[in-house]
């Protein structure tokens, strides 16, 4: 499955949040039988008022959400794509990882010194940044050879080559592929086979003091410096204090500090946006479930992720939007209105499609 790598600074609150995430992804594996987590990795679900409503309809035992997983990804410091710290370890951890995310450390506590002097998001994501792009052009200088022998001969390869040469101009100017790319009108398809770290979708956790949570100028300022990425806002030590409060008291702790949702809860849902998935949703009498997909995935595919004989086997779905299930109360009183339809292999998946498939074991 897709993973999301978390970095950052030292002292910003990675573990904070880290060990929020894992306690989070513990009550959450509960409900997966044969769920074994890695300790480095936290999972969280993805809120989805959707389900509960399903599950009413359907009187299901239990709620499966769609997940996102998050793997704490250590070692990141300056130099570290020099090798500084652990730095090659750091690198070979990020690389297998989907999308990167940073937490950038806002808040102010005296208490807790900055490896860099005084806190600075801004100065920050330039430092971390930077190492990425270093080892980006570390990538770049070992397969140029290589690629520029390849290219003499080969049309495709002189592509690939020219793509490498606009990337490597961009990284060089202090850009990211993912900030810069499009607009330098380079082809980031034609970079895969580097595995290039700043060509990962980014997204950015603030770590902010619980009174600069509803300061809406600092997060426009904030959000600004770092799209076209996601940003989350939230405070690490009231993320860590609300997974151990039952959920009514987490609530009281969340407005006080003038929030609707949990900081987890807005990271699972941007992360999993930043890796381009959707749902779809099955349901019956033992549980209502979303289920993880690419988005444009076809009805196959989507029967795959349930179980490769559903992919194989599969004949056709029946499909219904969850709106329209809602409005005409059940399953048949959906059907009878003509609201189901039947479709085929070649149907590309909507968010929100309530499913279930015909297939041929
Ligand atoms: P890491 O090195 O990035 O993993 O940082 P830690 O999670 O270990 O946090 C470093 C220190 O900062 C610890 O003493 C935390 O309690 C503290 N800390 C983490 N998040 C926050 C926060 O949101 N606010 C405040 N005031 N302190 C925090």
């Amino acid at each position: 499955s897709l993973s999301i790598g978390i970095v950052g600074l030292p002292n910003v609150g990675k573990s904070t949040l880290f060990n929020a995430l894992t306690k989070s992804g513990n009550a959450l594996a509960a409900n997966y039988p044969f769920a074994t987590i890695e300790p480095n990795v936290g999972i969280v679900g993805v809120p989805d008022p959707r389900l509960a409503k399903l599950a009413e309809i359907y009187g299901s035992a239990r709620i499966l959400p769609a997940k996102v997983e998050f793997v704490d990804i250590a070692g990141l410091v300056k130099g570290a794509s020099e090798g500084q710290g652990r730095g090659n370890q750091f690198l070979a951890n990020i690389r297998e990882t989907d999308a990167i995310c940073q937490v950038i450390r806002v808040f102010s506590d005296p208490d807790v010194t900055h490896v860099d002097g005084d806190v600075a998001p801004e100065r920050d994501i330039e430092t971390i940044n930077t190492e990425l792009i270093l080892a980006d052009l570390q990538t770049i200088e070992k397969a140029l050879p290589r690629l520029q022998k390849e290219a003499r001969n080969n049309k495709d390869r002189k592509v690939q080559l020219d793509a490498v040469w606009a990337a490597a101009q961009l990284l060089d100017s202090g850009t990211t592929l993912y900030a810069g790319g499009k607009a330098a009108g380079i082809d980031l398809a034609e970079l895969r086979e580097l595995h290039l770290l700043t060509a990962k979708p980014f997204l950015y956790v603030f770590n902010l003091d619980a009174d600069e949570l509803v300061d809406e100028e600092l997060r426009a300022r904030l959000s600004a410096i770092v799209a076209p990425a996601e940003a989350v806002f939230l405070d690490a030590k009231i993320e860590s204090e609300l997974v151990e409060l039952p959920d009514e008291e987490a609530l009281e702790l969340l407005q006080s500090v003038g929030q609707e949702e949990s900081g987890l809860a807005q990271l699972a849902r941007v992360g999993f946006e930043t890796l381009g998935l959707q749902t779809y949703l099955t349901a019956g009498p033992k549980e209502t479930r979303a289920w993880t997909i690419r988005k444009g995935a076809t009805a196959p595919e989507a029967a795959g992720v349930i179980h490769t004989d559903f992919q194989r086997g599969f004949i056709k779905a029946e499909v219904i939007s969850f709106d329209d299930l809602v409005e005409a109360g059940s399953m048949p009183a959906a059907r009878a209105a003509g609201k189901a339809r039947i479709e085929g292999k070649d149907y590309v998946m909507r968010d929100g499609d309530v499913v279930e498939f015909r297939f041929n074991v």
